[in-house]
């Protein structure tokens, strides 16, 4: 199993990820995305977008500003709630997540354990800080990113950088209704940074201080929330579920379908729907359906004004671990910005003739986790190759098509391959070292496919493609690589294209 060091280490060497500000020794909790990275979390945020905003009717976006005014984060009370139980080691004053201190030293779960459930486990456990030293009693510790904003340092200029998207849906919830002519039921969607103070950063992009998030809002009548069209799209998926009762028995998840949970009302079929909306984005993104489940949350995890809420989990190899949230927020935001605003949020429903304060369904995903799994589900050691395959999905990998020359002499003739189809398709060209070097750094990267130019290519105007995971090498005319690539990334058979030759080696080179 590859361990979340190991992912590191292979991500800051092949350009996908690197600790930022390395040059001055390093920031805890942030990351910067390197020129693969960026291609492929590009890609995760566009497959999004696609599926949910501009390929749907009832879904529209916005862009909203990192810092708002200090009354919104009042409003949505994170200002006064936004926080996590901190301890601290008496000798060294370093800071731990109690929660997450308790978990790995226990073993147990600790999600929606309060801050004098968590001192009384301490204490019964006699449990020391990870440095040996005993630990204070637990404090609240407010995640939010504090600035000012303006040269005069006041109460009122006091800001914060946003530690979720959702909330700007929410302050711009009128002006969209007022621009955008949505009727009920509709979303509005969003993807942008967010920040959040971790006491405690680790496991690489699982949990860091500067983050990216794709959230939708989707707007609901309250008597529609049992109302969905579109279940009939998601209620026969089958998906793992660890329910509140499995937990508080301490069993394992089991499998249902979104159907039979809508049946069952472990919620609504609104809230269902958008479940298994985002539980088959993730499939049809290459995770594997092994490695996915819902977690319910249990009851003390929900807030007061949430009636479900569920994650998506990812089987990372440090365990199971949240990747996606997916609230039932009834219409508590709207409420709350309503009374702190003044201004009337309601709007008219045509259907029902009556001005309504619309509930939510929210899910909200983290770009960055998403990633991270993408990369443990393609990360494939192959020994047999002597090289790590990366085996990304075509739309999500950095790369599409690299493109070799089998000797430096056929530059020119290589690069006019790259002009065909470069602006199809991500591709770029590599003239340098031994071609079986040059796959290898390709399967590395989880370029899917490789085209080769090579001597016979000057006279039967042919290439070489290849696959990345089976490694099959075809001939095909260059003039019909457009469309041969574009076959294979919809996911044609390699050998159906063309004929299948043996691999081209390096003795060619000669
Ligand atoms: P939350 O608002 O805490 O439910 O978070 C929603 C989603 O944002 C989570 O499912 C994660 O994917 C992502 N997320 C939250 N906190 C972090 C963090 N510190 N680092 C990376 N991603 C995060």
């Amino acid at each position: 199993m590859t361990s979340i060091e190991e992912m590191y280490t292979f991500c800051k060497k092949k350009g996908f990820v690197f600790p930022n500000s390395e040059i001055y020794g390093g920031l805890s909790g942030f990351y910067d995305y390197g020129p693969m990275g960026v291609e492929m979390k590009n890609n995760i945020k566009n497959s999004w977008w696609k599926r949910f905003v501009t390929g749907r009717r009832d879904v529209v976006g916005i862009d909203g500003c990192i810092i708002s005014h200090q009354k919104v984060w009042q409003a949505s009370g994170h200002v006064a709630c936004f926080t996590d139980v901190m301890v601290e080691d008496t000798k060294t004053n370093e800071r731990y997540r109690a929660d997450l201190l308790v978990a790995d030293a226990l073993g147990i779960q600790t999600d929606g354990m309060k801050a004098e459930e968590l001192w009384q486990v301490i204490q019964d456990n006699n449990l020391t800080s990870p440095k040996g030293n005993p630990l204070s009693a637990p404090k609240q510790f407010n995640l939010m990113f504090k600035t000012t904003v303006g040269p005069v340092e006041t109460e009122q200029s006091t800001a914060y950088l946003r530690p979720e998207t959702a909330q700007l849906i929410f302050a711009n919830f009128k002006a969209v209704c007022e621009t955008s002519r949505m009727k009920l039921p509709f979303g509005i969607a969003q993807i942008g940074k967010a920040f959040r103070n971790e006491i405690s950063p680790r496991d690489f992009l699982f949990r860091v201080r500067e983050f990216e998030q794709m959230e939708i809002e989707f707007f609901l009548r309250p008597d529609q929330m049992d109302d969905c069209a579109y279940l009939k799209d998601v209620e026969g998926l089958q998906v793992n579920l660890l329910s509140q009762e499995a937990q508080e028995k301490g069993n394992e998840h089991s499998q249902t379908t979104i159907g039979d949970m809508v049946k069952q009302k472990k919620c609504t079929s609104w809230h269902g729907y958008w479940l298994g909306a985002m539980y088959q984005w993730f499939m049809d993104i290459g995770i594997s359906p092994e490695k996915l489940r819902l977690r319910e949350h249990l009851k003390e995890e929900l807030s007061h004004y949430s009636s479900a809420t569920f994650d998506i989990e990812y089987h990372f190899p440090f365990g199971w671990k949240e990747i996606h949230g997916n609230a039932n927020r009834g219409n508590f935001d709207l409420t709350q910005h309503r009374e702190a605003s003044k201004q009337n949020l309601e709007i008219f429903d045509e259907e029902k003739q009556e001005k309504i304060l619309p509930h939510v369904i929210e899910p909200s995903q983290g770009v960055d986790r998403a990633f991270l799994a993408l990369l443990y589900e393609g990360f494939t050691d192959d020994k047999e190759r002597g090289n790590i395959v990366l085996r990304l999905p075509p739309n999500i990998a950095p790369y599409q098509v690299g493109i070799f020359s089998l000797v430096k002499k056929l530059k020119d003739e290589t690069e006019a391959v790259f002009d065909l189809v470069h602006e199809e398709f991500a591709c770029f060209t590599d003239h340098a070292g031994t071609i079986g070097r040059r796959y290898a750094r390709a399967d590395e990267l989880g370029v899917p496919y490789c085209v080769t130019f090579d001597f016979d290519s000057l006279q039967d105007k042919k290439v070489t493609v290849r696959d990345r995971d089976s490694t099959t090498q075809i001939r095909v005319a260059i003039d019909s690589l457009p469309e041969i690539i574009g076959s294979l990334i919809k996911g044609a058979a390699i050998e159906t294209l063309g004929e299948q030759i043996l691999p081209t080696t390096d003795s060619k080179e000669q």
